[in-house]
């Protein structure tokens, strides 16, 4: 829902700002003049809930090395200022003049006498620009040269000093032209970041009416920029374009590249499908396979804690999988799908492991690289030039065009013009298997941490099953040997 409140003050920049500057200069812009009320899903949630445990984690441990006073306004925050209090808790920075507001986590005394800021944030990484430009506005805010601190999730203790100064001067420079416009600045679509932008039923009806090019896969915002200049701004206009009357322009470079934009257009337009090329299938029993990993661990490692197969005849009862119930057990669960695949190469001499998108290949490696396994028989198959391993959304994106405008196992599957594949929990995906898998690891009642288990194997077994489906779907589609589009 879109909430109609124009300010009329000029806004006071705060650091929260940041983070939606960096994602679109248009959210930025929407978020000061007409926020949209929106319930954060669980998943955020659950983020939002991890992200004030950390700070009460960083608050405590400062506690018992400290005093801390809690700040309640602006004013009492100068107060503990003068008063020199050792840390100072949810302090609040303003400066009029600058027009810039600040709420760092905590303010730490330094021997010098001067104030570091500090917040706790569940990242590990301190390379953020998001963090770089709220930490950078919090010592603009304080007026030392100090380096200010982040607690980061993986428990280390990173400093930010003037380096950060330029990226802060470009937001601030930026961030005031974007909100002193009366109107949301024009941008460009964003596959990834406007499906799930709570503004996306705002913008999106401008950018269908528009057509506008960067509604399709694979066309880059500056790509389509650029082709405006060269007087194609719609998708229509593209799709009767030929490749050879393109320019070259960033992003969108050779015959190849232009062609697939070409025919994107037409799938967009009429939900056509085109073929590029025959796709190479892998001969041999194939077994499906995909995982499910939680990024939220205590060391920031992703810990796979569900390995899942479906094997020939591919019914539901074919699903196999190996599980650990905590990141304690990593190595169990390695160790666990390395048996199975050693098993499942003695039952199947001609196995393929199908898998979508080189997640589970890369997941793999970082796996033999964490326990020190590369020499590991099973592993150097698996990894080497004879690998089992084959990833499906290869040939379909080398092979091609889907009236999509994103190319993910679920945007294909659930497509009804393409696989018509549907998982059996709607509300079902790797994220909201994260939440499940959380909600797992901290549940004390037995039967409620089974139907939680449960539930997220039937997610895991619906994805392969949905390989399984795309397997099928390609292998009709190439069987129907259309004219290539070349
Ligand atoms: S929907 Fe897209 S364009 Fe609109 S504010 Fe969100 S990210 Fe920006």
């Amino acid at each position: 829902m879109i909430r109609n409140s124009i300010q009329t003050k000029p806004a006071l920049i705060r650091p929260s700002d940041a983070a939606a500057w960096v994602s679109c200069v248009r959210k930025a812009w929407l978020d000061q003049h007409q926020p949209a009320l929106y319930e954060p899903d669980d998943f955020n949630r659950m983020l939002s809930t991890m992200g004030l445990e950390h700070e009460a984690a960083i608050l405590a441990k400062l506690e018992s090395q400290y005093p801390v006073s809690k700040a309640t306004s602006f004013e009492h925050t100068q107060v503990l200022i003068q008063q020199g209090a050792p840390v100072i808790y949810q302090g609040q920075l303003i400066d009029e003049q600058l027009g810039l507001v600040g709420y760092p986590d905590f303010l730490i005394r330094h021997e010098s006498g001067h104030y570091q800021p500090a917040d706790a944030k569940l990242s590990s990484s301190e390379n953020k620009k998001a963090i770089q430009i709220q930490l950078g506005i919090y010592r603009r805010l304080l007026a030392n040269r100090l380096p200010a601190i982040v607690f980061l999730g993986d428990g280390r203790t990173a400093f930010l000093g003037d380096e950060v100064n330029a990226i802060v001067d470009d937001f601030i420079a930026s961030i005031r032209t974007i909100l002193d416009l009366p109107q949301p600045p024009s941008v460009r679509y964003s596959h990834s970041k406007c499906r799930i932008c709570p503004y996306i039923d705002y913008c999106r009806p401008d950018f269908e009416a528009l057509e506008d090019i960067s509604l399709l896969y694979g066309i880059h915002g500056k790509a389509a920029d650029h082709l405006a200049e060269f007087g194609i701004n719609t998708i229509s206009q593209l799709a009767v374009s030929s490749a050879e009357s393109l320019p070259d322009v960033p992003y969108l470079k050779g015959h190849k590249r232009k062609h697939r934009a070409i025919l994107q257009a037409n799938s967009y337009l009429n939900g056509d499908i085109f073929q590029l090329d025959q796709a190479p299938l892998p001969e041999g029993t194939w077994i499906h396979f995909d995982i499910e990993d939680n990024p939220l661990t205590s060391n920031r490692e992703r810990h796979v804690y569900l390995w899942g197969f479906l094997l020939p005849p591919y019914t539901k009862d074919r699903f196999d999988y190996v599980w650990t119930d905590d990141e304690s057990h990593d190595f169990d669960g390695w160790l666990g799908f390395l048996s199975k695949i050693e098993a499942y190469r003695i039952d199947y001499p001609s196995l393929k492991l199908a898998h979508y998108s080189n997640h589970e290949r890369a997941t793999i490696q970082r796996y033999a690289e964490r326990y020190a396994m590369n020499n590991h028989p099973t592993v150097s198959w698996l990894l080497g030039g004879n690998s089992p391993l084959f990833d499906i959304q290869k040939p379909i994106l080398d092979c091609l065009i889907l009236p999509l405008q994103g190319y993910g196992l679920k945007d294909i599957c659930k497509h009804p013009g393409l696989v018509n594949f549907q998982w059996e929990n709607k509300d079902s995906g790797s994220q909201w298997s994260v939440v499940q898998f959380n909600r797992f690891q901290t549940e004390d009642n037995a039967i409620e941490k089974q139907r939680l288990k449960t539930e997220i194997l039937g997610y895991n077994r619906d994805d392969v099953i949905a390989t399984r489906k795309l397997e099928e779907w390609l292998k009709s589609l190439f069987a129907q040997s259309p004219a290539p589009h070349r």
